[in-house]
């Protein structure tokens, strides 16, 4: 049975989905699941190394499959400019000799190359989201002010982050220095609605609460609310708009 691409490694230390196979493999194979478990730590110290703490070096391992997947001889032949044999030299093997070194300086080269790109490979998925989930836009709506609130406007995203719903809003509108503004969700007929929170400023990340019903608030909404203890909508508001596909 093979083992798992250091890639494949890299991917799951970092918490990426694989195939199946590739799972499989994995939690039948302790050398495969130490490979991971190091590949963690690496990742670990990428992060760390912001605050000072030390780099681990990849596993041999990482390296011989670099190697094998390059097609490159292990590093003890690539370095072994002699014949093994202790019988004097045929014209053949010293034609290996020669051709070994000849060949050892594109080798470093593709191997530094290999180590680039592996690293590459762990930056890459770490930058692009790989570690901190990417959210997925579920759905957007565009703000529409209201009438009271000229020049009024925003937008909203349903993002779903780590198995969670979030909604971001952003508002454009000219606000008075008193009462706050406060972010709701309603249903299409506005016969229900739930709060999501204060919005300080002009943009907000609210978590939905697991137990809504998404698929009935589907309107975003932005009020003013004064200071006067009362909970529920003022009714005044200020922007709104449905979450549709993007
Ligand atoms: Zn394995």
């Amino acid at each position: 049975m093979s083992h798992l691409d250091p890639e494949v490694a890299a991917l799951l230390a970092m918490g990426e989905q694989v195939s199946d196979d590739d799972q499989r493999h994995l939690d039948s194979c302790p050398e495969c699941a130490a490979e991971v478990a190091s590949f963690a730590r690496a990742v670990e110290a990428g992060r760390a190394t912001r605050t000072g703490e030390e780099l681990l070096t990849p596993p041999d391992r990482v390296w011989e499959s670099i190697r094998t997947e390059l097609h490159l001889p292990d590093a003890q032949a690539g370095d072994d400019e002699t014949p093994v044999s202790s019988d004097v030299p045929s014209a053949a093997t010293r034609h290996v000799a020669r051709r070994r070194r000849v060949s050892r300086r594109p080798v470093f080269f593709v191997l530094v190359g290999a180590a680039v790109a592996a690293v590459a490979i762990i930056a890459g998925v770490w930058l692009s989201g790989g570690i901190v989930p990417r959210p997925e836009l579920i759905s957007e709506a565009r703000l529409d002010g209201f009438p009271t609130w000229a020049g009024a406007r925003g937008e909203a995203m349903l993002e779903r982050v780590d198995g969670h719903d979030r909604v971001v809003v952003d508002l454009t509108a000219s606000l008075p220095a008193d009462g706050y503004r406060e972010v709701w969700l309603l249903t299409s007929d506005a016969t229900d609605l739930i709060s999501l929170g204060v919005l300080d400023g002009d943009t907000g990340t609210f978590d939905v609460p697991a137990d809504v019903d998404l698929s009935r608030f589907t309107v975003v909404d932005i009020s003013q609310e004064s200071v006067d203890g009362d909970p529920g909508h003022s009714g005044d508001s200020i922007a709104r708009g449905t979450l549709a596909a993007p």
